[in-house]
């Protein structure tokens, strides 16, 4: 899939539509989810271009994969999440359904979570 830059994420970055700002570096932007499903619901963005979770793992550089996942880190500590837990989710694709199409960390805590996916049978 290519990367579509009319997306919301998109806008967001580009400071075209506001956000809920947690952190923010070079590598990428963390922000409130506008529809919240724990008490702390977090999404993680990337600045480069990337569609979905196996784009950036596939082609993003070293320094942009190793920018996030210390970001990550340092949200999670914002956050005040690293004792009690929390979840990360990435939606990809149809079957995972991702509705931004820029590749985004979903961080979920505050609360118990419950069960991480419901059984389908
Ligand atoms: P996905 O289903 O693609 O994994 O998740 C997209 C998330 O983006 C959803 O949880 C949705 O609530 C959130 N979202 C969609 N539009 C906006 C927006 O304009 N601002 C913010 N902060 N979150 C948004």
């Amino acid at each position: 899939m290519s990367y579509d830059d009319t997306n919301i994420f998109a806008k967001i970055l580009r400071g075209e539509i506001p956000n809920k700002t947690v952190y923010e570096d070079e590598y990428v932007l963390a922000f409130h989810d506008i529809n919240p499903h724990a008490k702390c619901h977090v999404l993680v963005i990337p600045k480069g271009a990337y569609t979905d979770i196996y784009d950036f793992h596939a082609n993003a550089s070293v320094a942009e994969i190793t920018g996030y996942a210390r970001a990550m880190a340092k949200i999670i500590q914002m956050l005040e999440l690293e004792k009690d837990g929390f979840r990360v989710i990435a939606n990809m694709g149809d079957h995972g359904g991702q509705e931004v199409p820029h590749y985004h960390s979903h961080i979920l805590g505050g609360e118990k979570l419950g069960q991480m996916v419901s059984k389908t049978s």
